[in-house]
């Protein structure tokens, strides 16, 4: 049988530890006495041989602890391309970042960096929708905090409505200014994509 050159050649690039398991030699068999690794045991996700031991002290209390962290293979829920969940990263999630142990890693690297900025936009859009008196700073704000979570499907496309009521707000001295009329711009792109097809 022909096996590709380099099965880890189309994986996501990990900015620190790159797209290759990391061989540590240490191979715990699942159900073997004192080995236990919950969800992470199925054989088509762990590597061999990449095991690393867990510190079940500083793991959040479960019902049964993870003895062992292997590099996984993952496929992203955004992108669909394939990543490694390395076992170090479990490490640092579940030791030191407090994540519970069946919290599971679905994004690649660069889909993770993309959802946390849409969770900033989206924290950053509730908290000036709730202030009563918007200076003309808030309203360009909120306007872009929504033409992002429009863009990325977060908002439904009616909510450009609400874009173009706040950017028809900005006094007429500021609407050559580049970040209003990228807006602009922007906001007739996603009118343009989201139009039924005539
Ligand atoms: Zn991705």
């Amino acid at each position: 049988m022909i096996q590709p050159d380099d099965p880890f050649e189309l994986y996501v690039e990990h900015p620190r530890f790159g797209n290759r398991p990391r061989i540590t030699g240490l191979d715990p068999r699942p159900g073997c006495e004192g080995v236990y690794l919950g969800w992470r045991a199925l054989d088509d996700w762990k590597i061999p041989g990449t095991a690393i031991v867990a510190d079940l002290s500083r793991q959040t209390p479960a019902t049964v602890p993870v003895t062992h962290y292997f590099d996984l293979k993952r496929i992203c829920r955004d992108c669909g391309r394939p990543f490694l969940f390395f076992a170090e990263e479990q490490k640092h999630w579940y030791e030191e970042l407090g994540f519970g142990l069946d919290s599971d890693c679905v994004r690649c690297p660069p889909c993770r960096v993309r959802q946390r900025g849409i969770a900033r936009k989206r924290e950053r859009y509730e908290e000036i929708f709730h202030v009563q008196e918007r200076t003309t700073e808030q309203n360009i704000e909120m306007a872009e905090c929504c033409l992002c979570l429009v863009e990325a499907a977060v908002f439904p496309p009616r909510q450009l409505e609400r874009v173009r009521m706040l950017l028809n707000r900005v006094p007429d001295a500021r609407r050559s200014d580049d970040q209003v009329v990228e807006m602009i711009a922007r906001l007739r792109a996603v009118e343009e994509r989201d139009k039924p097809d005539k």
